[in-house]
């Protein structure tokens, strides 16, 4: 075996976890394909987590996961999980290698639903490049926090939304005070170039972001069936998609796996 663990996902979920094992003593291996500390990167302030009262950047909590990981010396591959396969011991197919672990968390968290224009980008962290004006589509969490960052950068934050606004109340209260966004009720029909059609007439923009909905990583474990396995994280959460129920989760299911394999029990 390569370590006794294997974790796929370096996100709150996956690093979570990953110490908690280490502090059992039980070594482990995590893959993360993009970037450690996960999605929060793409978080304007994380204001629901006791543990940063005055609140804290996306991009500050994803550096500070990075810090905790490296303090405890996780193992962290940069490569993407493609399959798993199940016998005696579990073994994970990465995009550059083979691994066998006795035990796996899967903490794959989610990707957005897309729309279908190719201009559209889905994180916010994908978008270095300056601009003047930029169309945000959705109506939720992730849209209402994408238009706060993007409110930072340029002077014109458009926020189209199909039929209600679902943000979180506060959310909405800070979009609405904001003078440099712009809630616009519509859908989109065309774009050529920087100019879009909408049901609420022409808009333009630089740079386009999706924000309509997100889906769990799940298909790699999907139809495997093993107790070996455990799902942590906005993947197995459904909606209820926060940082501190992943990191939770991660504690959660390395205590499950210690007491497991210390006493044999599930
Ligand atoms: C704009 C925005 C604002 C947010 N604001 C808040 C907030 O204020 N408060 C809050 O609590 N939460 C917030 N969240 C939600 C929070 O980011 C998530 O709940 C949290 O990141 C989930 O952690 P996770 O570890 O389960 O998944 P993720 O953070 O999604 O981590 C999963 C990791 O797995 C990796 N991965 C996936 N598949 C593979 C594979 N096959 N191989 C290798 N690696 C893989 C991904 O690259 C990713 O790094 C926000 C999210 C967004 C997008």
């Amino acid at each position: 075996m390569d370590a006794q663990v294997g974790i796929i996902g370096a996100g709150p979920a996956g690093i979570a976890a990953g110490v908690q094992l280490k502090r059992f003593h039980m070594p482990s291996i995590i893959f993360e394909k993009r970037e450690v500390g996960g999605l929060i990167a793409n978080a304007y302030r994380v204001d629901n987590t006791l543990l940063f009262p005055e609140g804290i950047s996306g991009k500050e909590f994803a550096r500070r996961l990075k810090n905790y990981a490296e303090r405890y010396g996780l193992e962290i591959h940069t490569e993407e999980a493609v399959r798993i396969e199940v016998g005696d011991e579990i073994r994970v197919k990465t995009d550059k290698a083979a691994y066998s672990f006795k035990y796996l968390i899967v903490a794959t968290g989610t990707r957005p639903k897309t729309l279908s224009f190719p201009e559209f980008k889905y994180h916010i962290t994908d978008i270095e490049e300056k601009y003047e004006k930029i169309l945000i589509v959705g109506g939720g969490d992730i849209a209402l926090d994408y238009a706060l960052s993007a409110a930072e950068k340029c002077s014109n934050v458009i926020v189209l939304y199909r039929s209600t606004l679902k943000a979180l109340p506060t959310l909405q209260k800070e979009v609405k005070e904001n003078p440099r966004i712009n809630l616009v009720r519509g859908e989109i029909l065309d774009i050529f170039g920087k100019k879009v059609k909408t049901t609420a007439g022409m808009l333009t923009a630089d740079v386009f972001l999706g924000a309509v909905g997100r889906v769990p990583n799940i298909e790699i474990v999907e139809g495997i069936i093993h107790p070996n396995i455990y799902l942590a994280g906005d993947v197995k959460n459904g909606i209820y998609r926060q940082s501190s129920l992943a990191i939770a989760d991660g504690i959660h299911v390395a205590m499950k796996i210690w007491r497991r394999e210390r006493y044999g029990n599930p």
